[in-house]
């Protein structure tokens, strides 16, 4: 099983995870978890939590290039490291055997990860 914050990464090319500082709608907040496919994040000094679209007002910080790209593995769906030629270095998945490679290895990538900061619709300044 993924988990939804994954699904969110994978999907909107976002660097989501828990307890990760955003602004929501221009206010400092925090990452506490999903709702289905949403982001659910308290905004400071609200006792309730929110939960909205991942790319809906939201701004994530600036998350630094790792040293290898690293890309969606089209066969295990993860977030792999990928080799100088683009594409998925050697890496384990959990489908049969911990001991065989994923069958996605040495391809191309589903897609590049990406780590958007401003993925969607903001308020308008
Ligand atoms: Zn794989």
């Amino acid at each position: 099983m993924t988990s939804s914050m994954e699904w969110i990464r994978r999907y909107y090319d976002v660097p989501a995870r828990h307890r990760m500082r955003i602004e929501y709608d221009g206010k400092p907040a925090t990452i506490v978890g999903t709702r289905g496919p949403y982001l659910a994040f308290r905004v400071d000094g609200e006792k309730r939590i929110r939960w909205d679209h991942p790319t809906y007002r939201i701004v994530y910080p600036a998350v630094p290039e790792p040293a290898r790209p690293r890309g969606w593995c089209e066969h295990c769906t993860k977030d792999r490291a990928m080799t100088k030629d683009g594409v998925m270095g050697e890496h384990r998945w959990s489908g049969r055997n911990w001991s065989e490679p994923c069958p996605g290895s040495g391809k191309p990538p589903w897609k590049p990860v990406r780590n958007q900061t401003h993925p969607g619709e903001q308020v308008a300044s």
